[in-house]
């Protein structure tokens, strides 16, 4: 069965792993096999960067020709591409969080019942339900099952799109306010106009290799049109220097304090890593956790995941780091700037989602005490997030223009 270890060096060999046969790739990825070794398996660690997409990209490219791996570096920069589209549309997402619980308490009863017997895998489709339990059991599925799994629900069952995105962002271990989001969004036809994603018998019998077979009869065979008003673009986002602080090396005996969230784990490499701080923080926010629509598997995975992230900050700063559990995070950052007598606190900012509410929460308790709040940026993702607004072609012909 496919398990994830919350440690970096758990994806580092996931990905060793893969490497040799990342060539095959392009060819095999559709099939949905048992095990799953066909796929990298790799998202849990990217989704909270203990792996980072740069140097999964580099490896590729270090050890095979590009031709060889071309489609699956796309597929890494697809999650780059949701991550910027998600920071130009941002009321996806809000749109998004308040309409689940509102749906969920207006279900009428059959469509209840229809729901619950989706998240139980009780429906009698097949794959459908198999799928269902391997989410809830894994934390995992393949991207075609999600494809799959996520038309079904839309248009066979005709369930809300949005409770399906809140079943997986309750159970995936690579649950992520982007690429859920906006994956459930495409297969309904909301991201791409006009352009849905039906599920068919014959597809999923041959790319299952014979294990699922629905009978036609069984899914839809038209997909209904869900329309939405148009979202507005988040207006000049790119300028906002609440985005993107550009880097500013401390003056002397300036004490900078640095937040660890499940956004970046891997602070000792790359653009914060040669920075001198004073103190680390990265205690675990149960306020967050309780609001945030993850099942208890998630929510204990990613608090394992930042404790890793806190010992290998802690090595590399050779500071102390704070790692209790708060209710009230941006109090306990405020308290602990003050303890700590920092002038400011830096942070890769939060993408749109869960920990950029909770990191604009801290801004302002810290902005109230006279504290800084410093945001940085990956230089991967001031690069590549601005040219995400459109389609993913034209995004994806710019960044092979710099491979
Ligand atoms: C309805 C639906 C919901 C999804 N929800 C999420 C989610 O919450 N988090 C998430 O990380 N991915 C999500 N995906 C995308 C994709 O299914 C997973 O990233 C992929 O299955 C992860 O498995 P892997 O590491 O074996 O991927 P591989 O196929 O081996 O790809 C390598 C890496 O590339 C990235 N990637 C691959 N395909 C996609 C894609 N279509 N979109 C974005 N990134 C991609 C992932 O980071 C992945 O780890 C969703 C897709 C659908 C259709």
């Amino acid at each position: 069965m496919v398990s994830f270890e919350p440690t970096r060096a758990a994806g580092q060999a996931r990905w060793s792993k893969f490497l040799p046969s990342a060539g095959g790739y392009a060819d095999n990825r559709n099939y949905v096999r048992q095990g799953h070794e066909n796929v990298a398996q790799i998202s849990p660690w990217l989704q909270k960067r203990m792996l980072l997409e740069s140097e999964v990209v580099a490896s590729l490219r270090d050890q095979w020709t590009f031709p060889a791996i071309e489609k699956l570096v796309q597929e890494v920069y697809w999650r780059t591409y949701w991550k910027g589209w998600l920071e130009h549309r941002p009321e996806a997402w809000t749109r998004w969080r308040e309409a689940v619980p509102r749906l969920r308490d207006t279900l009428g009863h059959e469509k209840r019942s229809a729901w619950e017997a989706a998240c139980a895998g009780r429906t009698g489709i097949s794959g459908f339900d198999d799928w269902s339990q391997e989410l809830v059991t894994t934390g995992y599925l393949h991207n075609h099952a999600r494809m799959w799994f996520a038309s079904i629900w839309i248009f066979t069952l005709r369930l809300p799109w949005e409770l399906g995105a809140a079943f997986f962002y309750e159970h995936l271990l690579d649950g992520d306010a982007a690429s859920n989001t906006l994956s459930w969004r495409w297969v309904a036809g909301l991201q791409t106009a006009g352009k849905t994603y039906l599920a068919r018998a014959d597809n999923i019998a041959k790319y299952t290799e014979g294990r699922c077979v629905p009978s036609p009869g069984q899914l839809a065979g038209i997909a209904l049109s869900i329309t939405e008003d148009p979202l507005p673009k988040a207006g000049a986002w790119i300028e906002d220097s609440l985005w993107s602080t550009p880097e500013t090396l401390p003056g002397t005996g300036e004490r900078v304090g640095l937040w660890l969230h499940a956004e970046d784990l891997v602070v000792e490499k790359g653009d914060l890593a040669g920075t001198k701080y004073t103190a680390v923080n990265a205690a675990w926010p149960t306020r967050l956790a309780a609001q945030a629509g993850w099942g208890e598997v998630v929510e204990k995975w990613t608090r394992s995941a930042i404790g890793d992230g806190a010992s290998r900050a802690e090595t590399h700063y050779g500071v102390e780091v704070e790692r209790g559990a708060r209710e009230d995070l941006p109090a306990e950052l405020l308290a602990w700037a003050r303890k700590q007598n920092l002038h400011s606190v830096e942070a890769y900012r939060p993408f749109i989602g869960p920990w950029l509410d909770e990191g604009l929460a801290i801004e302002r308790a810290l902005g109230a005490a006279g504290i800084t709040m410093k945001w940085r940026r990956r230089s991967w993702d001031s690069e590549l997030l601005p040219h995400a607004e459109r389609g993913y072609f034209p995004f994806w012909e710019r960044v092979k223009r710099g491979l």
